[in-house]
């Protein structure tokens, strides 16, 4: 028996308009799957059950409209249940940011790119798990525990969008979506084994995305393929004015049509190929080099040099700019307030137990490379190396058009396996840091499985701004390839 769950998103959107199924029946399906598997994924802090079926209803209504008249293009998310990742603002929903210093917040504006999705008519399920404050690679740092990854839930689903990666493999919810800042949509994606964009630095606004390293931070969604998440994109991307950071270009339309790969040129970056990589995950991405060259892509071997020093400089600069994001934090301004005689004392208290471990020592890291005296050392030298990275990929892109190379070094990893030991999580994220530093888009997708039946993922990068040439070759591979349509038994 076909689930309404097991659609696609394209294919519960055609069944919308053509009146074969109705938003309210598509986000009670979502709901019930929610229901029935919940307990054991946790993908979810908190549903908007409420909103949900509110939203469904005037979905309902306009589709009815449009079917009267249908004269009017209507947006493809039109009626469609998405979940959101609990570091996006939505007013008056619960928002934490996983962390119980913001237990109870309820923001009194929502998120742009939020906003947009709503205005477009998709329906709010709920807010999605994530590593405290998004500072993880597999969502244990969440303050109210850990997601479970639906193809085995001994293994984390990655971070820190693993709620939302989780939520969209174990089809409770049609997209979702994350942010990455380091990698956060591109790995639990690869862990999930769904598809992940990250948008280029500037191309969706920030606004109502809550802080962690501002120049590196960018919203992204989670579908089951490259073609259900082009009307995310289309919908969210496009200048903001409440975003300084916003880019006012224009927005290209993407076409998916008959997309033509010859003479596409792909670079494989010999550094991303180093000891430490899974043997499965190495030759399984590059199986998938070969496939897209037999589908009329010319590839190249490149080199990317400072690549390995992407992983240093983001971990002094995301921690810089997190302690400094983070020191409105002081129990007087949002979320709940430990009482004591003076005022240091509340801030101590409440920021001493309120964030979790990981949150602390990144505020510690990054209070000490910005001291004075350590400022130029530390923060300073990286900021300089940051532009030796991305000059290796304005380099690279003047050979090649798109860039492909593993997401993570590995794939899903038990839950505690990294234990007490934050330098081997933060090795996790190798190859997803320098997209970061350089601001450019990346997009990640199933490309096979290892022995314990666990996904595995390619990564795609692009220039700064170009999703376009993304969503083509990652579309192109989904059309020869079947990888993306295996779901977990769940
Ligand atoms: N794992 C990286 C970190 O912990 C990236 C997180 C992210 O992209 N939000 O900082």
């Amino acid at each position: 028996m076909t689930l309404l769950t097991d659609l696609s998103l394209r294919e519960a959107s055609s069944s919308l308009r053509a009146g074969e199924v109705s938003s309210r029946e598509l986000t009670e399906a979502c709901l019930e799957r929610i229901s029935l598997l919940d307990p054991g994924i946790h993908a979810f802090l908190a549903l908007t059950t409420e909103l949900a079926l509110e939203q469904a209803e005037s979905a309902d209504r306009r589709l009815a409209e449009w079917r009267n008249n249908p004269t009017e293009p209507l947006p493809q998310i039109l009626g469609i249940p998405i979940a959101i990742k609990d570091v996006l603002a939505v007013k008056g929903i619960p928002t934490t940011c996983g962390s119980k210093i913001l237990e109870g917040f309820r923001p009194p504006y929502t998120a742009t790119s939020v906003r947009r999705l709503m205005d477009s008519g998709s329906v709010i399920l709920g807010k999605t798990n994530t590593d405290e404050f998004a500072m993880g690679s597999s969502t244990e740092n969440s303050a109210y525990g850990v997601t479970h990854n639906p193809w085995d839930t001994d293994r984390v689903p990655g971070g820190s969008s693993g709620g939302s990666a989780a939520a969209v493999a174990s089809r409770m919810c049609f997209a979702a979506l994350g942010t990455d800042t380091g990698g956060s949509v591109r790995q639990p994606a690869a862990f999930c084994g769904v598809t992940g964009l990250k948008t280029s630095y500037g191309r969706v606004s920030r606004y109502g995305l809550i802080a962690y390293g501002s120049s590196l931070d960018t919203v992204g969604a989670l579908a089951r393929s490259a073609a259900d998440l082009l009307p995310l994109f289309t919908v969210m991307a496009g200048h903001d004015p409440q975003d300084s950071t916003s880019m006012p270009a224009v927005v290209p339309e993407i076409s998916l049509e008959d997309v033509d790969l010859n003479g596409l040129r792909i670079g494989v970056p010999n550094e991303y190929f180093i000891e430490g990589i899974q043997p499965r995950v190495e030759a399984t991405v590059l199986q998938a080099v070969e496939l897209m060259r037999s589908l009329g892509c010319e590839v190249l071997e490149i080199s990317l040099p400072h690549t390995d020093l992407a992983l240093p400089v983001y971990y002094l600069i995301a921690p810089a700019e997190a302690s400094a994001n983070l020191a409105r934090y002081d129990g007087v301004r949002y979320g709940p307030r430990k009482s004591a005689d003076e005022l240091w004392q509340v801030y101590l208290e409440t920021r001493g137990d309120l964030f979790g471990p990981e949150v602390k020592r990144r505020i510690m890291l990054g209070t000490y490379a910005l001291s004075a005296g350590y400022y130029d050392a530390y923060y300073g030298q990286a900021q300089k190396v940051r532009t030796l990275i991305k000059n290796d990929f304005d380099e690279a892109f003047n050979e090649v058009d798109l860039i492909a190379c593993p997401v993570a070094p590995t794939t899903a990893f038990g839950i505690g396996a990294h234990g007490d030991d934050p330098l081997s999580m933060y090795l996790e994220d190798v190859f997803t840091l320098p997209a970061n530093l350089a601001g450019i888009p990346g997009i990640a997708f199933p490309v096979g499985f290892d022995d314990d039946g666990l996904p595995i993922s390619m990564q795609l990068n692009a220039p700064h701004m170009d999703e376009a040439s993304l969503f083509r070759a990652a579309h192109a591979y989904q059309m020869a390839t079947t990888w993306h349509k295996e779901s977990p038994k769940l």
